[in-house]
């Protein structure tokens, strides 16, 4: 495995890969990986000949009273884990590679980062498909493999990719979830003993959404009436928003119909969770 850290460097690499009709595949993170970015990682190495695996903690995706100063950096550990997985290349730039001074230029994908997520953390997708434009033009994968975790950012990179024909193809990755249902996250390490322990009600009162809407309740207001007060009764967390929107586009729906994901935001203390689910009504 190669560890680069700067852009001219893995951009010649990856013209050399190409040039020798070598296929790209890519995956972007924060780092801290735990089995979430590693079933991304598997997928890719299956379905290319070269691995590239990013990691970044992205200053611009991160809110002034944000957690970008404590968000867990464990380089040496990131590395082994990757090294297991056969990753080829992993880019570790810094900030100032990144954006190197007099930095300008954003890229924004309107209406659907202003919805779920988008409401309380204005501009942290603005972050996300900045950095991740970036790293297309950087990488220059023909695969990009996101998680189905962070729903509405891969939303919104396979909207930007196809608004700026970016030549990459989006590929989108189940969940992966601790045994009682806790999806994966690199910020779950934040949360106290008990917190950790309640937060399962999450994905518990996800299911019991999506059993509600297959036995025949189409009712937005009802589905997440019962998902919120599930959560409310089995734990201390502080709900952000509970919401049901079309899973494509995932702007909020009047009535569930087709294929409707169910999101999630949940504080507990002062870590906010993400989730979702998907059901076809
Ligand atoms: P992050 O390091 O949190 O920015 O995540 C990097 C990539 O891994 C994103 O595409 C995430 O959606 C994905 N990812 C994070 N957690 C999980 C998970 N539990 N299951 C599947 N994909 C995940």
């Amino acid at each position: 495995m190669r560890v680069i850290r700067s852009v001219r460097s893995i951009q010649q690499f990856i013209k050399k890969a190409k040039l020798a009709g070598k296929t790209v595949g890519f995956v972007p993170t924060m780092g801290a990986l735990h089995d979430g970015h590693r079933s991304l990682l598997r997928r890719c190495r299956r379905e290319n000949d070269i691995v590239v695996l990013s990691v970044f903690v992205n200053p611009g995706q991160f809110g002034p009273k944000e957690d970008f100063a404590k968000y867990p950096r464990r380089e040496q550990t990131d590395k082994k884990l990757a090294k297991k997985e056969k990753v080829d290349i992993m880019f570790l730039p810094s900030v100032k590679e990144m954006y190197p001074g007099g930095y300008l230029t954003y890229i924004d994908v309107e209406k659907m980062t202003r919805v779920l997520c988008g409401k309380s953390r204005p501009g942290h997708f603005k972050g996300v498909t900045t950095v991740v434009g970036k790293l297309l033009n950087i990488v220059m994968p023909d695969t990009l493999y996101l998680g189905q975790k962070d729903a509405q950012q891969a939303a919104a990179l396979t909207r930007m990719t196809r608004d700026l024909n970016f030549p990459v193809i989006v590929k989108i990755c189940p969940t992966v979830r601790e045994a009682d249902g806790l999806a994966m996250s690199s910020r779950n390490q934040y949360l106290t003993e008990r917190a950790r322990g309640e937060a399962a009600v999450l994905y518990r009162s996800l299911k019991e959404g999506r059993q509600s809407v297959i036995a025949g309740n189409h009712s937005v207001t009802a589905i997440i009436c019962k998902i919120r007060s599930r959560i409310t009764r089995e734990s201390s967390g502080r709900i952000d928003y509970v919401e049901c929107v079309d899973a494509g586009t995932v702007m909020p729906l009047k009535k569930i119909q087709g294929k409707t994901m169910i999101a999630l935001a949940v504080w507990f203390g002062k870590t906010r969770l993400i989730d979702n689910i998907i059901v076809h009504a």
